[in-house]
């Protein structure tokens, strides 16, 4: 069955989160510098009474399962509220639905021991604290086999040492949930394993924070680990388990930043088709211009397939509840968003003209964010990889030397069928 309708008792839901998020939560991105400072006092004092609305509203933490505190709403719903708040900055965090906090909390709430999941998953879903991941390193990202990052085990310890970069958020986290080589001379991917460390362990260093174009501080850290021990029982999940309890959080997480892409390129949009309106040149409307409609007609469809892909990966999601099985669909969404939003982002620039450009609009933040998107969970080449790869593994190769669906051959499989009950 086919169905394209939001319930009715959901979209009263959505409409509220609509106007709340214009009226009152995207001022804060004009006003507010890192919204994972969750310690700024502008943030207690803007932030928090907002959260408190969407808790009265029972819309916290909707990605979670309802034994978790959350409504247990399933990716669908999840994917209409994303496209709502996800166009401000601070919409995920006044949700309580920011990553990497979302991911964390699903290895937390998998893998976590009771007394693991008491102390850093129960304040995390609070936010009462924030976290960080910490998988990539200097050397490279795009491939983690070539991870180097130790834990060796000295009594009841596991020892840590190495380097990890663009570690988002390191200086707010009070945990990392961190990957690290503990068989270096098991198979390629059996190699690492994965834990949590609280961030007051000593050895734990920020050695440089980078930003980049468009963020308001710079919080991806460059760090070092040297000698830090942490208790044997915070490796999370099994030995060598980290790239099976990895994929525990970077499918949901790459399908939340798909759908605040959602979000971010009708925005852009939306302001496109303004200014289209608006702006008169040569005696008339811009919009009235073909090439301007061409800006619009490309970014509405573009916009709309990449929205339904999005559902569609959504669904898949909710009937499987298994990010294994919808693979191929997570990886096209993960290719194609970055795409999406720059093509939307550049186009409404370009219809603004100099204004388009400038540090009045976020045109150049949301051009950036586009890489931001194609870099962040791996890079748009290797999910392209991946949905090729599962692809084929649906195709067979030919029997002989031609392809089956030679014509001559059609014929006569044609022949076959109806050359009896032909006419002449
Ligand atoms: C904003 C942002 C936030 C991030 N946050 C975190 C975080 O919190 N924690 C964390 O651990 N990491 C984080 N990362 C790191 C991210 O996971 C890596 O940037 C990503 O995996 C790519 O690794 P790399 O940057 O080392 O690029 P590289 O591995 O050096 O790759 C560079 C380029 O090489 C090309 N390439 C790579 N592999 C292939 C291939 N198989 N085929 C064809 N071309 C290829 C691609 O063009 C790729 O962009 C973040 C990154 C960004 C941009």
């Amino acid at each position: 069955m086919w169905q394209f309708e939001t319930d009715p008792e959901f979209q009263v839901q959505l409409d509220w989160i609509d106007r709340f998020v214009r009226e009152e939560v995207e001022p804060l991105d004009h006003l507010l510098g890192s919204q994972w400072d969750i310690r700024a006092p502008n943030f207690v004092r803007l932030v928090r009474p907002l959260q408190a609305k969407v808790r009265e509203r029972g819309l916290w933490a909707c990605h979670l399962g309802p034994e978790l505190g959350g409504k247990g709403y399933g990716q669908v719903k999840l994917a209409l509220m994303n496209e709502l708040f996800g166009r401000s900055r601070f919409g995920p965090i006044v949700f309580g639905a920011q990553a990497p906090d979302t991911g964390n909390a699903e290895i937390l709430a998998h893998y976590g021991t009771p007394g693991q999941k008491r102390r850093f998953l129960e304040p995390l879903l609070a936010n009462e604290i924030v976290s960080c991941f910490a998988m990539t390193e200097p050397q490279g990202g795009a491939d983690p086999t070539v991870f180097t990052t130790s834990a060796v085990q000295d009594g009841d310890a596991w020892v840590i040492n190495g380097e990890k970069w663009f570690a988002s958020n390191a200086r707010f986290a009070s945990f990392f949930i961190l990957m690290a080589v503990t068989d270096p001379d098991a198979a390629r991917y059996r190699r690492m394993s994965m834990f949590i460390v609280p961030a007051d362990t000593p050895g734990i260093e920020i050695v440089r924070n980078h930003g980049f174009h468009g963020e308001p501080e710079a919080t991806h850290a460059h760090m070092r680990w040297t000698n830090v021990r942490v208790p044997l029982e915070n490796m999370l999940g099994s030995r060598g388990d980290a790239f099976v309890v990895a994929q525990t959080r970077l499918g949901g997480g790459r399908m939340h930043h798909a759908m605040r892409t959602v979000a971010q390129a009708r925005r852009a949009f939306e302001m496109m088709c303004e200014r289209a309106l608006s702006r008169f040149t040569q005696g008339e409307q811009l919009a009235r211009k073909q090439m301007v409609q061409e800006k619009i007609a490309d970014s509405w469809i573009q916009l709309r397939q990449f929205r339904l892909l999005v559902l569609e990966t959504a669904w898949l999601i909710d009937r499987h509840h298994d990010y294994k099985m919808v693979r191929k669909n997570i990886a096209a969404v993960k290719a194609v968003m970055p795409q999406v939003l720059h093509d939307i982002a550049a186009r409404a620039l370009q219809v603004h003209g100099s204004l388009g450009l400038s540090n009045e609009m976020p045109f150049s933040d949301w051009l950036v964010n586009s890489f931001h998107v194609g870099l962040a969970d791996g890079p748009t080449e290797v999910h392209k990889v991946t949905v090729a790869r599962e692809v084929l593994a649906e195709f067979k190769p030919a029997a002989g030397m031609f392809p089956s669906y030679i014509g001559y051959e059609q014929k006569a499989r044609a022949l076959d069928l109806y050359g009896e009950a032909m006419e002449g």
